[in-house]
């Protein structure tokens, strides 16, 4: 593994540090300002993607694309340090066209579209005239185990109608949120085996029978692009809108979360170096008892150790990253679980000791901290939960001591011999 960015990659970095320096950073105020008065900050960012487009920092997250499609074609390893940039405020990968969940979801239709399906979605998509959400998640079933989806997609004459709940299902509130890819049991595979029951269809936004019942707030945060609550009654799409092939849908979903999880993981070391760099000037500029809080040894150590913990998931990022450049996304599965759970866990530690440099402060919406232990806490469940991916690990662990079982005789010495 190279641990040098190429020349494109520097070339990129810096443009892209400019870029949110000089257009990005100087519209937070205005951001915030516009979703505390209840908006979405559409214009604002309208803006900001047509500029980003002309400057050609788009689509940045997507390695394969078509001929005519726009962006950089970056692979894994090249996009991880820019995704670290943008992720550094947390509402402008959308600038870019890198937000989740519309990069999960081009990927998924880059994977599994029909040539209809794609100049209707994935093309207004990758050029970010609309946006979508994929919805899995259900009140009613412990989501994190995709098999439990029970969400009816029954197939009536040329149609299939759905009906359930889903919720936490993130840019359902988007303005141009037109799409939702809709996972949900395929009514003919009620017998097949538990992997091959569900399907994803594409669901336009208005159609009749779906509702956004409520946008929910995590930990009292509102996110103006939403983690909705929707609900699907007799909604009716055409059976053209199946994505892929009928009960397939749960392979698709696995297919689907690899470079997704990692994306979130690149935001979190930008966020976290944030929240390290507000910590370390907070730390110089405050004096409690006659001196500066940086001169305090108990602080130096959470710098220090905050230094090293962002330096070593970085790491790991890159390594799970270039692994599923050389060998595909299903062989670095392990990876992406390892570090999703280092990422989640990062944040908010990072986070929870600048708030404690920062004092009572830290803990209002005057500084990014509160929103950002938030996400950091969030990260924990979505995209599957801490202990599906301990899970994931162990089980890797397992199987190569089974596989070496014995290998290690020769480290237990019988005392007696010790004493010969
Ligand atoms: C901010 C946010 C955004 C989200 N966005 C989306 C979205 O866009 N689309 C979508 O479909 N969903 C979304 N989700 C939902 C998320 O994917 C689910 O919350 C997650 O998969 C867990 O499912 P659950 O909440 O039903 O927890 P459950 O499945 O009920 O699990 C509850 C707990 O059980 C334990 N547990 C589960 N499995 C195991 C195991 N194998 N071993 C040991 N313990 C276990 C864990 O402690 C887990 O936290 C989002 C969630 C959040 C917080």
């Amino acid at each position: 593994m190279d641990f040098d960015h190429s020349d494109k990659v520097q070339r990129l970095r810096a443009q892209l540090n400019d870029f949110m320096r000089f257009h990005v950073e100087p519209q937070n105020v205005a951001w915030h300002h516009e979703v505390a008065a209840g908006r979405y900050p559409l214009a604002l960012i309208e803006r900001l993607k047509s500029r980003a487009f002309s400057e050609d920092l788009w689509n940045l997250f997507l390695p394969g694309l078509g001929d005519d499609d726009p962006g950089q074609r970056l692979t894994n390893l090249e996009y991880a340090p820019l995704a670290e940039i943008m992720g550094r405020v947390h509402w402008a990968s959308e600038v870019f066209n890198c937000n989740a969940p519309d990069t999960g979801n081009m990927e998924l239709l880059q994977l599994a579209a029909t040539p209809e399906q794609r100049s209707r979605w994935l093309e207004p998509l990758l050029i970010g005239e609309i946006r979508s959400c994929f919805a899995m998640s259900e009140p009613d079933a412990a989501s994190s185990d995709a098999r439990n989806i029970r969400t009816s997609m029954v197939r009536d004459g040329d149609d299939y109608v759905i009906n359930g709940r889903k919720w936490f299902i993130t840019g359902a509130a988007h303005p141009n949120c037109k799409l939702a890819i809709v996972m949900g049991m395929t009514g003919e595979h009620l017998d097949a085996s538990s992997t091959e029951r569900h399907s994803m269809l594409l669901v336009p936004m208005d159609t009749p029978g779906l509702s956004v019942v409520r946008d929910i707030p995590i930990m009292h945060h509102h996110a103006p692009e939403g983690h909705c609550e929707l609900l699907f009654r007799n909604v009716r799409v055409p059976a053209a809108n199946l994505l892929g092939q009928e009960g397939k849908g749960f392979r698709l979903a696995q297919d689907r979360l690899g470079p997704g999880r990692v994306h979130h993981c690149m935001r979190t070391i930008g966020q976290c170096e944030v929240a390290l760099e507000l910590m370390c000037e907070r730390a110089l500029e405050r004096k409690a008892f006659g001196r500066h809080l940086a001169d305090y040894a108990n602080i130096q150590d959470w710098i220090a150790e905050s230094r090293l913990e962002i330096d070593q998931a970085r790491l790991l990022v890159l390594r799970a990253a270039h692994r599923m450049d050389c060998e595909g996304n299903a062989a670095a599965r392990v990876d992406v679980s390892a570090i999703k759970l280092v990422a989640a866990r990062l944040q908010t530690r990072i986070v929870d000791r600048a708030m404690q440099v920062f004092g009572a402060m830290g803990l209002t919406p005057d500084t990014p901290l509160a929103y950002l232990w938030t996400w950091g806490r969030a990260m924990r469940f979505l995209d599957g939960p801490d202990e599906v991916h301990l899970r994931v690990v162990a089980r890797a662990e397992l199987a190569a001591a089974r596989a070496q079982a014995g290998r290690n005789a020769c480290q237990f010495v019988p005392p007696t011999q010790l004493l010969r």
